[in-house]
């Protein structure tokens, strides 16, 4: 079955006509407490979401989240594949997105039927998956990761094991460069969002900003280049940071600069502000804005709350093997945070 079965995306229209001001949030709160429903978001939820929710972070740590919630109800404000791993880890809850047409282009980049023939074509081969995966791919990983942990998890993986690691092609390079390993096959996937924001971009803004510290999510374009960028000298290497978006709120507490160039999907900028208010966070491509995330609109949160939908469903034999997965990772150490 193909990774976006799940949904026809005809139209992706987001729904409409609410404004998000003091009514709203106490109707929201209200109809949250009414359904025993905790409410979170992810990182690049527009900012009345992650201010209205009762917890705003990465898309693995709210999943944990929801799992030690004692709420019934989870109210995933994020994309379709983080809702569903919420499931996973959930199984017994009821998990709603407030639009369940919420997809990610990375998570779609590989489905259950191209990574069966994947591992048919590597017997043997141990199979790496970032979280941003459907269920379904989840069901034929043997290790999840996060852009946190990925390294740890290759590593831990014998030397003479064939990897094959999906789907970002981003993440892939970094950890190939990472650990040296040349048995590490990686998919051709990317986030069409963080594939645009590209080292030429980076390289301007570094050098119009010659004290900033930049944070940059593995997933993006420019990660490589920030690198070489490094290894070159043109940036102080001290001065580059490939951080998760959660371990980019920890590193804002703690960073010496006054400006930091942020190269991830602009929502992060809002949590990021919040954490350190007297740092300067700039947008390396204030275009880099996810169409799908940005679809849990006020409207969609209350008809979510009000009508109980959109349910989250996942097949009980395919997220017991997801579980497992995930499992496989949390034992190899600390799982941090994943986009
Ligand atoms: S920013 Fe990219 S990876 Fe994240 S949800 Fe959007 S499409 Fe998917």
């Amino acid at each position: 079955m193909a990774a976006t079965a799940w949904l026809e995306r005809t139209d992706l229209t987001p729904y409409g006509g609410v404004e998000p001001n003091a009514e709203w949030a106490a109707e929201v709160r209200r109809l949250a407490e009414e359904r025993d429903a905790v409410l979170l978001a992810h990182n690049y939820q527009l900012p009345e979401i992650q201010d209205i929710a009762h917890h705003t972070g990465d898309s693995l740590a709210l999943s944990r989240i929801a799992a030690e919630s004692e709420a019934s109800t989870i109210v995933f404000c994020g994309v379709h594949f983080m809702a569903e791993t919420a499931k996973i880890l959930s199984p017994e809850k009821t998990v709603l997105i407030p639009d369940a047409r919420a997809g990610c282009s990375l998570a779609d980049s590989i489905d259950a039927d191209q990574l069966r023939a994947w591992k048919a074509e590597h017997p043997g081969a141990v199979v790496v998956s970032y979280v941003n995966t459907t269920a379904e791919v989840k069901a034929e990983t043997d290790i999840c990761c996060t852009s946190s942990n990925a390294v740890d998890v290759v590593r831990s993986i014998p030397e003479d094991r064939e990897v094959l690691f999906l789907p970002d092609q981003f993440l892939g390079a970094h950890v190939r460069r990472v650990t040296g390993r040349d048995n590490l096959h990686i998919w051709a996937g990317e986030c069409h969002v963080h594939a645009g924001i590209n080292g030429p971009e980076l390289a301007e803004k570094a050098a119009a900003n010659p004290d900033a510290d930049l944070f940059i999510h593995p997933e993006c374009g420019c990660a490589t280049s920030a690198l070489y960028l490094a290894g070159e000298g043109t940036v102080p290497a001290e001065r580059v940071h490939i951080l998760s978006t959660g371990d980019m709120v920890k590193a804002a507490r703690q960073t010496k600069s006054s400006t930091v160039l942020v190269a991830t999907e602009i929502g992060m900028i809002h949590q990021l502000k919040l954490a350190a208010p007297e740092i300067d966070f700039r947008a390396v491509n204030d275009r880099a804005s996810c169409r799908y995330m940005k679809m849990i609109t006020p409207a969609a949160l209350l008809r979510a709350l009000r009508e109980g939908k959109d349910e989250v469903h996942v097949d009980p034999e395919i997220a017991a093997r997801g579980r497992a997965s995930v499992q496989r990772m949390i034992e190899i150490g600390q799982p941090g945070g994943g986009e």
